[in-house]
Parts: structure tokens; sequence; C-alpha cells
């Protein structure tokens, strides 16, 4: 079964809302094991809705279509489907009905404008919304299927759930894919993949990578007949991708990485604190961006001027001048100093150029020194970053907590 989306809104096409509904359909269409084909946007344009519904259809046998459904002039989602089908928009008695009720419930005037959202493509089917008032369309001719949801994110999302996914499961008891990410540092892109040999031309479980700053990924996917089984196979390969690169593997799964140290430290039951200078603070409110962290965060010390790196964490004058600011010595200093006193078990620190200008000959913009300091000791490493001033020191801020998640793995 192949399927494509396509998104209605003009709001879309200019920008001014994300597609987050393509992405999280796009999500949950690989979980059930269907192939999605295209994504397409149309702005609310009857004429050029049908056309994109029916180039759709031409190609694939399920279309998924989200925005449009609503009362008001703009939405035309449902004239368009009818276009496409090249039948005429009916009212729906049963929807209607649903609807009326609904509005009365909600102490609102079933007026004309919004019974209109019970017309439907003759001879569909329509999906009740969970959570809003515009229904959904479910329109199956000739072996196809296209079914049309809300434009707003929870409404659409309430409506696939509750009432696509059981349609469509009943419909194909198709294959499912399950897959899984495992994370890896300290290894490149094609020394992860020249180990992994053979490994990569599988077939089922598929293995892709994903290229992340610090971090390698590798996607593994298995399709089977059951969850349960695909989640069997990903096991298997799992442990024979870990036979070969597991001293890499810092962590599985997509979540941010935040999260993920965050579950190392309370796992631990380690804290941190941050020394951060070209950061300016990233590292420590990306941390604290979860909830509970403060049962593993200590605190950070922003020490951006060289005065401020000797009296906030005593970094000794002749580092700063013998080395200068953004050197391993500096990084060793600001981690061990932070850790001790902030009373944390691991201190990070940040020091580096983020430009657009400055940087010195052997240290050009975007050199950045990330050290961590445990009792055990302190390790530096030195990366250079390129990017825009933002993007460096958002990148060194990310590399900070790869490192951490590193020592913790
Ligand atoms: P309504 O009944 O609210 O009019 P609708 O089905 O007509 O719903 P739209 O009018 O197309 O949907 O969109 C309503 C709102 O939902 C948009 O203003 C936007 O905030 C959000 N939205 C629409 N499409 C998307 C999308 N593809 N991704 C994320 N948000 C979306
Ligand atoms: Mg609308």
């Amino acid at each position: 079964m192949t399927a494509e989306i396509i998104s209605v809104g003009t709001e879309l096409l200019l920008g001014q809302i994300v597609d987050t509904n393509a992405v999280y359909l796009s999500q949950q269409l690989a979980k059930l094991g269907i192939d999605l084909y295209r994504r397409s946007t149309v702005g609310d344009n009857r004429q050029r809705i049908a056309n994109a519904v029916r180039e759709a259809l031409s190609r694939a046998d399920l279309v998924l279509i989200t925005g449009g459904l609503g009362p008001t002039p703009d939405d035309v989602t449902a004239a368009g489907i009818s276009d496409a089908f090249g039948v005429q928009l009916v009212r729906h008695h049963e929807a209607e009905v649903w609807l009326t009720d609904l509005l009365l419930k909600r102490n609102i005037t079933p007026s004309q404008t919004l019974l209109k959202q019970a017309d439907l493509p003759e001879g569909s089917d329509w999906l009740p919304n969970p959570v809003g008032t515009a229904p959904g369309i479910w329109m199956e001719k000739d072996g196809k299927i296209v079914v049309a949801m809300p434009g707003v994110p929870a409404e659409m999302k309430a409506m696939f759930e509750q009432e696509v996914v059981p349609r469509l499961q009943k419909r194909f008891s198709g294959e499912v894919l399950r897959w899984r990410i495992l994370r890896f540092s300290g290894i490149g892109e094609s020394a992860l993949t020249d180990r992994l040999g053979e490994l990569m031309q599988n077939r089922n479980p598929t293995l892709g990578t994903l290229v992340k700053p610090g971090e390698v990924w590798l996607r593994i996917a298995a399709k089977a007949q059951t969850e349960k089984e695909a989640e069997a196979m990903l096991d298997e390969i799992e442990a024979k991708v870990r036979e070969s690169v597991g001293e890499w593997l810092v962590a599985v799964g997509d979540e941010p990485i935040e999260v993920l140290v965050g579950e190392k430290l309370k796992a631990h039951g380690l804290t941190i604190a941050t020394a951060e200078s070209i950061t300016g603070g990233l590292v420590c409110s990306t941390l604290i961006n979860v909830p509970g962290s403060s049962t593993y965060v200590r605190g950070g010390i922003i020490a951006y001027t060289d005065a401020a790196k000797m009296h906030l964490l005593g970094v000794p004058l002749e580092v700063l001048q013998r080395e200068g600011a953004v050197s391993e010595n500096c990084a060793r200093w600001m981690a061990s100093q932070v850790r001790i006193k902030l009373k944390a078990h691991i201190g990070v620190a940040t020091t580096g150029y983020a430009g657009p200008k400055g940087g010195e000959p052997d240290k050009p913009i975007g050199t950045v020194f990330i050290a961590i300091s445990t009792p055990n000791g302190t390790k530096v490493e030195r990366f250079q970053l390129r990017g825009t001033r933002q993007q460096i020191r958002e990148r060194a801020a990310y590399l900070a907590l790869v490192q951490v998640l590193r020592l913790l793995s």
C-alpha cells in the first residue's frame, strides 16, 4: 500500500506556519508500515485541491489530506475532493445530526454557516471529530481511499488515531514497520559504516545513517507481520551492531540530548555543573529544559571575560596570559573549578571563538575546547566548528552535552 499526503492551506505556502501535520502523519504511516511516496502542499483553492487529489490518486492507494474543513469560505477541501471524484457536495444527514447536537451542547446556534461542515462529497463516509466541530471525510472508490482531516493539529491527531487508524487497519492487515535509533559519538559516519560492513546492505531490517553534530545516528528499521516480531528483529540486529561498534554507542532513541543526559545522571545518582564562555549559558539552559532537572543540575557559571574567569572560577592569571582564554588549559581549569565550587560530580566547560571576527592563526574562528571534569580527572577535547556565530555556539553547547553522554555511557 502506498500513500501520499496533501497539506491544504495558503498559510503553509506563505511560510506563516510550519507543516507539522505532514511530519506527524509521515511518522505514523511509517509505524503502520504504509509506504509514503510523496507530500505536497496546496493553497485554499478548490481547483488546485481537486488537481492535487487527482494526481495523488493516480499514483497512490491512500491520500491523506489535512486542513480546509472548517466553516469559513476559504475552507474548500470537501469541494475539491468532490471535484476530483466528479461528484456533488451533499449534506450528510448523520454528520449534520452529530454536528447540530455538538453545537447545541456547546450553546452555539447551529447556523447554516456552521452546518456547511456537514456538506461532504456524495458517497463518502464521515468521521466524527473527537475534539472539534469539523467532521472528517473518508472517501473510498475503485480500491483507493481519500481521507480528509482538520488542519488544527490536535483535532487532526485525535481523528487520525481514533478514527482513521482503526479503519486502515481493518482495511489492510498489512505489515508494520518498527524502527530504532542507535546513537554513536567519537566515530565518523564512514568509519562506522566501514566497520558495519555487509550489515549495512541488510534488506530487513534496513540500516541507514544520519549525521548530527557530534553524533552519528544509525536508524534500524524492521518490517514484519506484527509489532512484536518487528521488535524481535530489531533486538537481533541491534545486538550485531553492538558487537562491531558498541564501544562508540552513546544512546538508543531519538529523544533530545538533554533528556538522555538527564536520564543517565539520574540513573547514576550524579550531579552536574557548567562553566560557560562561548556558549554563554546554553549548556545549562538546555539541561534545565527537562522537568525535574533540579535533582541533578547544580547550576552554572557564565564567565565571559578573562576577569570573570579569574574571579568567578579561579582560572590562574598565568594560564590566561600564557595560553589565552581559548585554550585547553583554560577549559580544564573552568571545568574542574566549577565542579568543585558548585559541589557537583561532573563539571562541563566551554571556551572558544564564535566569530565573525577574532580568532588566532592557530586557533581560527570555530575553535572550541570542551572539558569534562570528574573527581577522576579532567578530559579536554578540541573541535573545529563551522557556521555562523549562532550556529557555532549552538553546536558547541550540543557537543558539550554529547561529551557528557559519552562519559556516562
Ligand atoms: P478550522 O475548523 O479551524 O477552520 P480547518 O480544517 O479548516 O480547521 P485550517 O483552516 O486549514 O483547518 O487550519 C486551521 C489551523 O490549523 C491553521 O490556522 C493552523 O494554525 C493549523 N494548521 C493547518 N494546517 C496545518 C498543518 N499542515 N500543520 C500544522 N498546523 C496546521
Ligand atoms: Mg479553516
